[in-house]
């Protein structure tokens, strides 16, 4: 099955997809983890899409949809994949369909003001992607999974959450539309605990 996660910032869309992930035995293939990897790597493409992540836009089109293109082709991506994070345009969904068949479309819906919640307190382990929230996590400052240090990622401070949230309504929110044509769209309140939603998840996949 190839499955997308849309959804705005903070909605739990990597959180449920590590779980899904491992559920159905296919790959995570998050573009954010990808691109905070080549940053941390100091690629090209890392150095390019930078700017852009810290001041909340979004990476151009153009570098994304290679990315992406490029990943689906891996012997991995045979038996299905969730993409997480992606696409994030219009024009993004209209190359996808170019390249590959989707089955279902996840839309995880959360109100923007438990978004900003989510955000201020989440951490990260940039080593395995291990997600986090300060409010579970008892004053511990390292990874549960791999022992590294966590961090607040730079996009997840104030002022950058705010114009995230305006680029995801502006840009990304007119994805539930076209997905809803191709009678792709399952819907998801994502404001209920983890495990309501991951069970709900499922619901919608019919898994
Ligand atoms: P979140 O999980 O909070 O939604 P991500 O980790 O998916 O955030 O993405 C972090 C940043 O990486 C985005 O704000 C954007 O700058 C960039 N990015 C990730 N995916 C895409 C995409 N499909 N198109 C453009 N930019 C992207
Ligand atoms: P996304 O990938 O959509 O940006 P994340 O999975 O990183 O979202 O989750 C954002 C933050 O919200 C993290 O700190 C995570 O621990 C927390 N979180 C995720 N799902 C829930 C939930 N159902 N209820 C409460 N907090 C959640
Ligand atoms: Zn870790």
């Amino acid at each position: 099955m190839n499955v997308i996660f849309l959804g705005p910032p903070g909605a739990g869309k990597g959180t449920q997809a590590v779980r899904v992930c491992e559920r159905l035995g296919i790959p995570q293939i998050s573009t954010g983890d990808i691109l905070r990897r080549a940053i941390k790597d100091q690629t090209p493409t890392g150095l390019a899409a930078k700017s852009y992540i810290d001041k909340g836009q979004l990476v151009p089109d153009s570098v994304v949809i290679d990315i992406v293109r490029e990943r689906l082709e891996r012997d991995d991506c045979k038996a299905g994949y969730l993409l997480d994070g992606f696409p994030r345009t219009v024009l993004q969904a209209e190359a996808l369909e170019t390249f590959a068949k989707i089955d279902a479309v996840v839309d995880i819906d959360v109100s923007d003001e438990k978004l900003v919640e989510r955000l201020s307190g989440r951490r990260v382990c940039l080593s395995c992607g291990g997600t986090y929230h300060v409010a579970h996590l008892n004053g511990s400052t390292t990874c549960e999974k791999c022992g590294e240090q966590l961090i607040q990622r730079d996009d997840d401070k104030a002022e950058t959450v705010l114009s995230r949230l305006s680029v995801y309504h502006a840009q990304t929110e007119p994805l539930i539309d076209f997905y809803t044509q191709r009678g792709l769209i399952k819907k998801v309140d994502g404001a209920q605990p983890m495990d309501e939603c991951y069970a709900a998840i499922l619901a919608g996949l019919g898994v």
